[in-house]
């Protein structure tokens, strides 16, 4: 199996408060072989203080080497804890945060990727000219139609569809989802908040990732995308592509 070659990586992060809200709250990182997107909610102040220490928690990552994935799952409880740490006081009562995101790991003695996630951001991976979303989303919507109660249609449109039923800063202790698996080298992610998955179908984003193969033109045609279709979230888009050998 290959190890993932840092040279053949490359990605593109863009961000936009969209249409309604007055002030962003989402937050993303890219750091080495470590990306990242939180989605804080809380109010004022609160949320995107919640969104930066998850952030800015997980981009630590990148900075070690040869990551594994309890190094990944201690990590996203050291977010947590810093983010209940910090929301001790009345105004930012309450506070919390989605975090998901895509690392390189070392696993059965070689180089893999990993998914993680909490709450309802998504990882989506476009390989095989197929997309996929990686993460299941953490929301009262999501169980409802596991649950065969409601369709996926409905779902779209449900009053709940904003309820998160994971996140961190409101328990004491959080466990990701993680996913673990081996490297496709002309594979491509989307790393996103609800603000860009609520606006836009998984038919659109396929069609702008394919349209743009420039990592920071697919970020942008994206951001813009969801806002143009509304843009009644804050809207946040990594794209990160492993190129094959000698080319794209
Ligand atoms: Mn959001």
């Amino acid at each position: 199996m290959t190890p993932i070659p840092t040279r053949q990586l490359r990605s593109g992060l863009a961000t936009d408060v969209g249409r309604v809200r007055d002030h962003n709250e989402d937050h993303a990182v890219v750091r080495g072989t470590v990306f990242v997107v939180a989605d804080g909610m809380g109010g004022h102040a609160a949320g995107e203080v919640a969104s930066e220490i998850a952030a800015t928690t997980l981009a630590e990552l990148g900075e070690r080497e040869q990551l594994t994935r309890e190094d990944v799952i201690r990590q996203v409880g050291m977010a947590n804890e810093r983010i209940l740490d910090a929301g001790d006081t009345p105004e930012r009562w309450g506070m919390g945060t989605t975090v998901t995101g895509l690392a390189v790991v070392h696993a059965a003695g070689t180089e893999h990727w990993l998914v993680f996630n909490v709450g309802d951001s998504r990882v989506y991976r476009f390989a095989d000219d197929r997309l996929a979303q990686v993460t299941v989303d953490h929301s009262e919507v999501r169980a409802l139609v596991d649950e065969g109660l409601i369709t996926e249609a409905e779902a779209k449109y449900h009053p709940a569809r904003n309820i998160v039923t994971r996140s961190l800063g409101h328990d004491d202790a959080v466990v990701p989802d993680v996913w673990v698996f081996p490297p496709q080298p002309g594979e491509r992610f989307l790393l996103c908040s609800d603000g860009l998955s609520n606006e836009l179908s998984a038919d659109e984003i396929e069609h702008l990732l394919r349209a743009n193969d420039d990592v920071q033109a697919a970020a942008e045609a994206l951001v813009r995308a969801a806002v143009e279709a509304g843009g009644r979230d804050n809207v946040t888009a990594i794209v990160v592509a492993l190129d094959r050998a000698g080319g794209r």
